[in-house]
């Protein structure tokens, strides 16, 4: 007895290490839908192409706004942090100010009782406490001059770090303005082209442009759409792949010229269209 097959569409979850080669068995479900999703393909990688141009008018500004603007970071914290040291300093050095005028109004007092001791034991005792709180004053004058000169240390390094953001702020500034011109200069286009994409992203589904993004990441020259190579003169092609420059075999250019199936590179994993679509 016969049995009827059943297909079910299984829906697997997005993969990100996908490539165009898995997407081959569920890239459409009808011939013309193939050449659709073909040509958007083809239509999102020009774009992609041309916001890339754009980009690439940027050059290194981007990337050397972003360490300065790092650098002035890590500036401004490295002055934070040596102003909330000299604070700590100094309300040490309020603090052993405290303790010596504690200490002086003690030691006035045993000079006092000094005056109307009436045996020597009691006069060796006090004596003894002067001694002491002698020793306790000093300890606070010493610790008052090293968080003075520890604020100095602070102080020189404080100038140091100021003079430093002083360049490094003006750099980030130019920078930044050089690289605005550009940005201006460019933001009609980029919205336009940005757009585009948007339109042609929204014709495909997750798991296509998943490998479209991977192989175009992936790819140096971020292409993950590409035609046949190379063009000759006459408006013909040739028949290599334009990513990889290898060539392709006749059954697969016939598959190609048909724009009915995906046809990915042997080579390099990138979808190759007809240059006709
Ligand atoms: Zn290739």
């Amino acid at each position: 007895m016969a049995t009827t097959k059943k297909t079910q569409q299984v829906n697997a979850p997005i993969d990100a290490r996908e490539t165009f080669v898995s997407l081959r068995k569920n890239f459409a479900e009808s011939e013309q839908a193939v050449q659709e999703k073909l040509k958007t393909l083809f239509n999102l990688q020009a774009t992609d192409n041309d916001i890339d141009r754009l980009m690439q008018l940027r050059g290194e500004l981007p990337k050397e706004v972003e360490v300065l603007e790092q650098e002035v970071e890590s500036l401004n914290a490295k002055k934070e942090r040596a102003l909330q040291l000299i604070e700590g300093y100094k309300q040490s050095i309020e603090a052993a100010g405290e303790s010596i005028k504690q200490v002086d109004e003690d030691i006035e007092q045993y000079r006092k009782q000094l005056e109307n001791v009436s045996n020597s034991r009691e006069y060796d005792s006090i004596n003894k406490e002067l001694e002491n709180q002698g020793y306790v004053r000093a300890i606070a004058e010493k610790n008052i001059g090293e968080a003075q000169e520890a604020i100095k240390a602070r102080g020189v390094d404080i100038e140091k770090i100021e003079d430093r953001l002083t360049i490094r702020v003006a750099d980030l500034e130019a920078k930044k303005e050089e690289l605005n011109t550009i940005v201006e200069s460019t933001a009609e286009e980029e919205t336009t082209l940005m757009a585009k994409r948007e339109a042609y992203l929204a014709k495909l589904d997750e798991r296509t442009i998943s490998a479209y993004d991977r192989i175009r990441k992936s790819a140096q020259n971020h292409l993950a759409v590409v035609t046949l190579f190379p063009k000759n003169e006459d408006g013909t092609y040739g028949s290599a792949c334009g990513g990889c420059y290898h060539t392709i075999t006749p059954q697969r250019l016939i598959d190609i010229a048909s724009s009915k199936k995906l046809v990915i590179c042997e080579h390099c994993g990138r979808i190759i269209v007809s240059p006709e679509i």
